[in-house]
């Protein structure tokens, strides 16, 4: 029984340690299967993003130490790439996209601010709150339902593997008071999202990356059954940014998975992705 990992920040975006001291990590924590996902980057400036002129170095780095490791762990090339909505799709021209072992699509960005910047639905409250009260008069539901708009027309667009953090908004949307993770409303848009990524044939994350700090994954729990109904192939990611996070949670989602009928994770085998039993204490590989 080991753990997988294909969600995993390092110092060539906004990680806190070295691939290397990742690997060594990983190994540590008995991951067998670790994916880089580096923010890719974007035609501007941000506090997160890989450089464009860093992508070569990502690339050379990560095959130096997939040679050095290859008889203790599996190690994969992928990026997050962000879309935003009419600006950039995840297949782009600022990069070639063929060296890559698969491809996470987030929205971290939604419509643009009157400053030209695009508002950020995965930053400080403060900036949330900010946005919210400019692009949406403060109505949390309008920009709740934008983005979930959003994110349905980058799965339509598709050209990625694996949706990431699916219902990230609900982060910095639950610290307003007029949103309800249980309204009806909400229940049904996620839904309709999740419908399409069954209908697109993509994978959906499980992403464990606030469980420890908040007690919530994205998806968030409440959706498990739904996605289990509809047999969308799921994996259980950290989206690590500390060496120390890299299994943070896996352990309780297992569970929770298991407990909700799950019997399968997709893992990336030889550039296909597979089901592979598990139970809480890991993947039987
Ligand atoms: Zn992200
Ligand atoms: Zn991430």
């Amino acid at each position: 029984m080991s753990w997988s990992n294909y969600h995993s920040h390092c110092t060539f975006c906004d990680g806190r340690s070295t691939m290397e001291d990742f690997i060594k990590f990983a190994l540590a924590k008995n991951v067998r299967k670790y994916g880089f996902s580096s923010h890719a980057p974007l035609p501007f400036n941000t506090f997160w993003n890989m450089k464009l002129d860093d992508l070569d170095d990502y690339k050379n780095e990560f095959y130096r130490l997939k040679n050095k490791y290859s008889s203790q762990i599996d190690l994969y090339l992928g990026l997050e790439a962000d879309y935003i909505h009419d600006f950039i799709d995840i297949k782009n021209q600022l990069y070639n996209l063929d060296d890559f072992d698969y491809l996470i699509a987030s929205v971290h960005y939604m419509d643009r601010l009157p400053n030209g910047n695009f508002w950020t639905v995965d930053g400080n409250f403060t900036d949330f709150e900010g946005g919210l009260r400019t692009l949406f008069d403060g109505d949390i539901k309008l920009a709740v339902l934008r983005y979930f708009q959003i994110t349905m027309a980058m799965i339509q667009k598709g050209g990625f593997d694996m949706v990431g953090h699916l219902d990230k908004i609900a982060m910095n949307g639950s610290k307003c008071k007029e949103f309800d993770k249980t309204a009806s409303w909400y229940k049904q848009i996620v839904g309709e999202t999740l419908e399409q990524i069954k209908k697109h044939n993509l994978i959906l994350e499980i992403n464990t990356k606030s469980v420890n700090t908040l007690g919530i994954t994205f998806p968030d729990v409440q959706f498990y059954s739904l996605v289990h109904e509809l047999k969308i192939p799921i994996v259980v990611n950290s989206d690590c940014h500390y060496p120390s996070s890299i299994t943070e949670g896996f352990q309780l989602v297992y569970k929770n998975l298991q407990q909700t009928g799950f019997k399968t994770l997709s893992q990336l085998i030889k550039g296909n992705w597979t089901d592979f039993e598990f139970d809480e204490n890991g993947i039987k590989f």
